[in-house]
């Protein structure tokens, strides 16, 4: 009887730690996930996007910063839920785009995406296409644009996650500057609108 009894505490105290692990777990992604958008959050980004940027074994990595444009009127003419769904379908296409990279909800209505192991050809084509694709989409039936910041590391040697992120933050605010609609690319002669621009 002793010995069932005991059987039956550890049987107990088992599931109540596989039960503990559990709930960490969903707490964990909580955290690292935007409630909204379900893209990264910010606090995951600063948690792990330093570890992000450094560890990549000869690839180079390159921050985009995304902010939609115009976003205040949408909010203003359609209302603040509809602009909030607006936020959630760019969130949903962001993740389908940059699977297997590090998405985060930046701000209110802007979002970066660290990319690893894509040439500068790619990655400016990557960002052209999602521009485009943006121009298209119609999410919760709304019209609108995006703007674009680019740099990289490799430009940009010995960046840390901050300085790298406040280098694409300059592109993006030639973007907004340029007209909005469009992609800037932060090299080390100066800020560029994309070559790709208007293809
Ligand atoms: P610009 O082209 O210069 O970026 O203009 P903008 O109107 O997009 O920029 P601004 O920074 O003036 O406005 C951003 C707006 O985003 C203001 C704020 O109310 C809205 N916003 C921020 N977070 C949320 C959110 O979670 N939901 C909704 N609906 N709106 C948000
Ligand atoms: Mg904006
Ligand atoms: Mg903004």
């Amino acid at each position: 009887e002793v010995i069932m009894a005991r059987i039956r505490l550890l049987l107990l105290i088992r599931h109540q730690f596989e039960a503990l692990k559990q709930q960490a777990e969903n707490m964990r992604w909580i955290a690292a996930t935007d409630s909204l958008t379900g893209v990264r959050s910010k606090r995951y980004l600063v948690d792990n996007g330093e570890e992000y940027i450094q560890n990549t074994a000869n690839q180079t990595v390159w921050a985009m910063l995304i902010d939609i444009d115009f976003f205040k009127k949408i909010n203003d003419t359609l209302g603040h839920i509809t602009g909030d769904h607006v936020l959630a379908e760019l969130g949903t296409k962001l993740n389908q785009s940059f699977p297997t990279d590090m998405v985060v909800r930046f701000g209110g209505e802007e979002f970066s995406v660290l990319m690893k192991n894509k040439t500068p050809a790619e990655a400016m084509k990557k960002a052209e296409t999602l521009r485009k694709e943006i121009e298209k989409l119609k999410p919760a039936n709304v019209e609108l644009t995006i703007s674009v910041g680019l740099a990289s590391m490799q430009d940009h040697p010995d960046s840390n996650l901050t300085q790298i992120l406040a280098l694409a933050d300059k592109a993006l605010y030639h973007s907004k500057q340029t007209g909005r609609n469009c992609v800037s690319y932060n090299l080390p002669e100066g800020i560029k609108i994309s070559p790709l621009h208007g293809t």
